[in-house]
């Protein structure tokens, strides 16, 4: 049975109603609300705090979907001497960063902690010696001095905070391989 012509019109109106309605409530969702904090800490950082300062900034210029600032401690940043520089990602966002001091003086200070940082940002080692990628890490050499992650890997980022994917978000221990300590002991 056919319904009544009415019916179907105001069927219609409805319809349409609800789409606009949709259309208003998507529109006026301000773009910052993707926007995650990212609250890191640098009162255990020693020399090492202006360069976590200077990877934050990096990071922020780099990403649309996160923002570090010194606004808690859901991200330690410490250094050590000797053992290499490593990331412990609790979850997305969440863990700390040690950076060795003597790999720090052979590597560049800022791209270690730019990378160690990706890592707890969601990403992976990617050790193709390519110094235009952040997450090659040490495998670029020590004349590598880029601290910038790369477009591909700054989009990944964003990926990963506008959806919490789960791979990123797992727990994980970043044992870093920055060869070039075999001269650490030399250094001490
Ligand atoms: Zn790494």
């Amino acid at each position: 049975m056919r319904p009544p012509k009415v019916s179907r019109i105001l069927a219609t109106l409805a319809a349409a109603a609800l789409t606009a309605l949709g259309a208003v409530t998507v529109d006026s969702a301000p773009a910052s609300a993707a926007i995650r904090n990212v609250c890191y800490n640098t009162s255990q950082a020693g020399p090492f705090a202006g360069y976590a300062n200077q990877a934050a900034t990096i990071w922020n210029n780099a990403t649309n979907n996160i923002n570090m600032a010194q606004c808690g401690s859901n991200l330690m940043i410490y250094y050590t001497y000797g053992g290499g520089s490593y990331a412990v990602r609790n979850s997305l966002g969440n863990g700390y960063v040690v950076i060795d001091y003597y790999q720090a003086q052979q590597y560049s200070p800022l791209r270690i902690m730019t990378h160690e940082i990706g890592h707890i940002l969601g990403l992976a080692d990617n050790y193709n010696g390519n110094c235009a990628i952040l997450m090659s890490g040490g495998s670029a050499g020590t004349s590598c001095t880029n601290p910038y992650p790369s477009a591909g890997e700054a989009a990944t980022v964003d990926s990963y905070f506008r959806s919490a994917l789960r791979s990123a978000t797992t727990a994980q221990v970043f044992t870093d391989s920055w060869p070039a300590p075999a001269t650490a002991g030399a250094l001490r």
